[in-house]
Formats: structure tokens, sequence, C-alpha cells
């Protein structure tokens, strides 16, 4: 091997690492594309409890990698928590194969069965998520970490290419029309059962190459038990364990269930939501009371915060994905792609395939704006993302006020808002995760990344929120006409319904009223994104106004 190629080649490890996340995202995309509509068609959910269900399922997927990381950082280790983690995901996709089979016999059993499914995918997400992704960085030597940036953007393609195959194959499995757009309301199962299938082949991959590649460059196993670390990874002269007093911990203790309270009672927001919220904000808040962080380590942890709370905003319209944006791409679309009829909920997979193709291109990008010593410093790249992705929900809501509740939107429509979040996606996702380890001192930098996550949980819970308040697409006004009832009359408080007329719109899961937000009635599609479009939007405009400010809390780090 020549001197270059011994630098540029990235160990065999990452390419172990790289199939891993890559089955077990196809499991974990292939399944969210069908979640939502499985909800609402075979479980007989109306489509704003789905949202929510979503919503909070994602949430949960994020808030769960702390246990992970802390499991594997004191009991497990890496390697075991992504065995365990993998196994849970197929089994808990196998339940959601079970749920799909048995309800139309026993409907309750299988919404039982159902949210015990998801609760056990959420551990598993938790104890695989951190540790596939923290593998990665310990796969390189700190005199290698410069390969750093592009071992994540290949492993970020990884999580593409994975997200993209299970969004194609899922969806021609699980969600299936006949030729009169009749649903068949029992192949959802098909679709949850190829998830699984993903899940066990990739830890089967993991179990299997482990020991041989994901090795440290002298042979010795990454990842093991904790006990037989070696802890070789710290800066000389920087402090090597938390140091939380106990009156701290304490305050910590008492302001998680203050916050649980205020967002509980006083909010309105639900049980799981609640945790999300008052966990990140105490979590947050103990880290920085810590009494060993230095002025420059206090200052950049903060500029975590202020980035991590930008993003909720980001994540909360990105995830419409799989809810409204799929709740309208089945119900107010024209999903004829050259001819070829899409699955509703295969319309995501632009995502994914944009990522795979633009990922190396915006590194090329970064890296020739950093050879002109032009490149904006994270902070800018980040707002950029937000004000693409407020574009973007701008150019949908221009177009559905075109269609009204009839028409059909065209699906090129959202295959161009695809391409916009995934822009976005490039100039915030990856850059966050590494602005997060670039800032964090080391001691902290799992616990960090803890709320880095649960922003983005945080993030989850507002878009099932949001989501929750889609209004009545096409199909809606059309059931209701068929079932002799004037919706729009209905919703704009002209016509009071009867009793049982009530009950027919009840029975196919339609709202006979019209959903508020921050005390706004959102009355159309139009408004519905609008609210995405004002909330990312002034997010972009107060982060750009901050970045001065910012770049110097920074200390250095770009
Ligand atoms: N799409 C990426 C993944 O699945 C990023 C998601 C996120 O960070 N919220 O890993």
């Amino acid at each position: 091997m020549g001197e270059t190629q011994v630098k540029t080649a990235h160990p065999k490890g990452l390419w172990v690492l790289f199939g891993t996340e890559m089955w077990e995202r196809f499991n974990f995309y292939g399944m969210r594309a069908l979640l939502t509509l499985f909800l609402v068609n075979s479980l007989l959910m109306k489509e704003e409890e789905a949202s929510l269900i979503y919503g909070g399922f994602l949430g949960l997927c994020y808030l769960t990698p702390m246990l992970g990381g802390f499991v594997a950082d004191r009991f497990l280790g890496n390697r075991n928590c992504i065995l365990l983690g993998g196994l849970l995901m197929a089994i808990g996709q196998m339940l959601l194969f079970t749920s799909g089979s048995i309800f139309e016999s026993n409907l309750d059993l299988a919404k039982i069965i159902m949210y015990s499914a998801l609760g056990v995918i959420v551990f598993g997400n938790g104890f695989f998520k951190p540790n596939i992704s923290s593998m990665v960085g310990s796969l390189y030597p700190k005199q290698e970490k410069t390969k750093l940036d592009s071992a994540f953007t290949i492993f970020y393609m990884g999580i593409n290419i994975g997200a993209f195959l299970g969004q194609s194959i899922c969806p021609l499995l699980g969600d299936v029309k006949d030729a009169g757009g009749i649903r068949d309301i029992h192949a959802f199962r098909w679709g949850f059962m190829a998830a699984s299938v993903a899940m066990l082949l990739g830890t089967i991959l993991f179990y299997f190459l482990k020991n041989k590649y994901v090795v440290t460059p002298e042979g010795r196993p990454l990842g093991g038990l904790p006990s037989k670390n070696v802890a070789s990874d710290f800066e000389e002269g920087e402090a090597q364990k938390a140091n939380f007093s106990s009156k701290s911990l304490v305050i910590a203790g008492i302001a998680f269930v203050a916050l649980g309270f205020i967002f509980h009672y006083g909010v309105g927001q639900n049980l799981i939501y609640t945790l999300i919220y008052s966990s990140g904000i105490s979590l947050a808040g103990l880290i920085i009371s810590d009494t060993s962080l230095t002025k420059i380590e206090r200052d950049r942890i903060i500029v975590i915060y202020i980035v991590s709370f930008f993003i909720i905003f980001f994540w909360a319209a990105f995830e419409q994905a799989g809810s409204s944006l799929t709740f309208i791409a089945d119900n107010q679309t024209d999903r004829n792609f050259f001819g070829w009829l899409m699955p509703p909920s295969m319309v995501q997979i632009f995502n994914g395939l944009f990522v795979v193709l633009l990922a190396v291109p915006f590194s090329i990008l970064w890296d020739t704006l950093r050879a002109k010593d032009k490149e904006p410093i994270s902070p800018v790249k980040l707002a950029v993302g937000l004000v693409v992705i407020s574009i973007s929900f701008f150019m949908i809501a221009t177009q559905v006020s075109y269609i009204g509740t009839s028409g059909l939107l065209l699906v090129k429509w959202l295959i161009l808002l695809y391409f916009l979040n995934t822009c976005a996606e490039l100039c915030l996702s990856p850059i966050g995760l590494s602005l997060v380890g670039k800032l964090s001192p080391k001691r902290f930098a799992s616990l960090l990344y803890g709320v880095f996550f649960l922003s983005n949980a945080s993030g989850y819970a507002l878009g099932g929120t949001l989501g929750s308040i889609l209004p009545a697409t096409g199909d809606k006004f059309a059931k209701a006409k068929e079932l002799g009832i004037d919706l729009q009359a209905v919703l704009d408080n002209k016509v009071v319904p009867t009793a049982e007329q009530l009950s027919l719109l009840e029975k196919h899961q339609i709202s006979a009223h019209n959903h508020f937000f921050a005390g706004f009635e959102i009355h159309n599609l139009y408004e519905f994104f609008m609210v995405f479009v004002v909330l990312t939007g002034i997010a972009a405009i107060v982060l750009f106004a901050l970045t001065p400010f910012l770049k110097k809390m920074m200390h250095g780090v770009r």
C-alpha cells in the first residue's frame, strides 16, 4: 500500500458500521413510511391521533439514546448494546406484523400490540443509535480525527441508502391499492415483516464481522465491555470526570418535576411530550451547573444549547414527512410519476435519494469554500438550513392554495419540497452533529449529544402536535358530500350538524371543527403550511442575528 493510500483510506470497520446502520435505517424508515397510514386505515384512528402517536414515538426514539449511551458506557459496551438494540427492533417489527394480522378480529388487542411494538422499538433504537454513531468516531485514533468529517459523510450516506431502500420496499409490499384506488388494509403487515428481516440482517452482519473489522489499528476490539476499555482519549490537563454536586442533582430533579407540571397541566402537553421537553431542559441545566467547567467550556456549551433550541423548529417541519405530508400524498395528490402511480408512503423516498446524490457535492462545496477562506461558520450553515426549509414550505403553501378542497396537488411539488428539505438537512444535520463534537468538553460529549438528540426529540414532539392540526384534505370533503353533509359549512360554523351527522363524521374519522395553533384557527391547507413557514422563518432570522455573538462564544471553533 502506498503512503497516500495509507493516509486517505478509511478503516474497513467503517464499512461494517455503514452496512449495519444501513439495514437498521431500512427497518426504521420503512416502518415510518407505513406507520401513520396503518394507524388510520387498519386501526381506524383519526389522522390527528395518528400524528400525535407518530410524534411521540419519534420523540421517544431520540430520548432513549440517553439511556443507551449510559448503559453502554457503564455496563454493556457499544457492541452488546448494538446487538441488543437490533434484536429489540426486529422483535418490535414482528409485533407490528402481528398487530397488522389480527386487527380485524380483535381491534383492541391489535392496538395494545401496536403500542407495545412501538415501545420495544423505542428502546431498541435507544440502544442502537448512539452506540453505532459513537463507534464511527472511535474507529479513528487521535491523529486521524481529521478524517472524521468525511467518515460521517460516508456514514450519513449509509443511513440514507437504507432509508431509500426501506421507503421503497416496505411501501411496495405494504401500501397497496387496487386499480380502483381501494386500499388493501391487510397488506401493511408485509411491510413490517420486511423491516424486521432487514433489521435481523443488519444485526447478523454486525455479529459476524465485528471481531474481524471493528477494531483499532492495532487490532484491539472496539466498543467491548467498559471494564476492558483503555482511557486514552483526553486532552492533557482536561478534567476527566463530570463533577455534579449532589445539590445540583437535587435541583435538576426538582426542575424536572416542576417543568413536568408546567408542560402537562399548564401547556396541556401529553405525558410523553412532557417527559421529552422536561428531560431536555433539566439535563441541560444540570450540565451547565457542573463546577469543573471553565469559562470557555461553559460558553461553548451555551452555544450548543442555543443551536439546539433553534433546530427544534427545523425537525418539527422536516418530520411532517411521515404524517401530514403523507396524508396529503395519500388524499389530495396526483401521484402519477412518469405514468406510474406511486404508493403515497413512497413519496418520502425522495429525501433519502437526494441525500445520497447530494451529500458528497455538499461536502465538496464546504471544502471549496474553506480553501477560499469563505466557509461560513457552523451556526450560519444551520440558519441557512432553516431559511431553505422555510422557503420549501412557502412553495408548498402556495401550491395548495391553488387546489382548494377538491383539486389535486401534482406530485412534482412534493418532490421539489423533498429536494429543498434535503438541501436544508445537509446544511444542518451533519453540521450540527459535528459542531456538538467540536464544542463539547470530552467528559460531557455523550451527555451533550444527549441534549442535542433531545432537541431533535422535542422537534419531533412539536412536529406531532403541528401535524395534528392538519385541516381536512379533499377526500374528507368528498366523503362528507357522499354522506349528504356540507363539510365546509360545518367547519365555517354556518351549519350546525345534527347528532346523527356528527356521529357519521366521527365514524368516517372526519373532524367536525377546525384546529387551533397558538390561538390561531387553521382554516385550510395554505394556513397550515404557513405555520411552518413562519416558525422556521423566524427561527432563521433570530439565529442569523445571533451569529456574531455565537462566533465569540465559540472561542475559535468554527
Ligand atoms: N436522517 C438522520 C438519521 O436518521 C438524521 C435524523 C436526526 O438526526 N434527527 O439518522
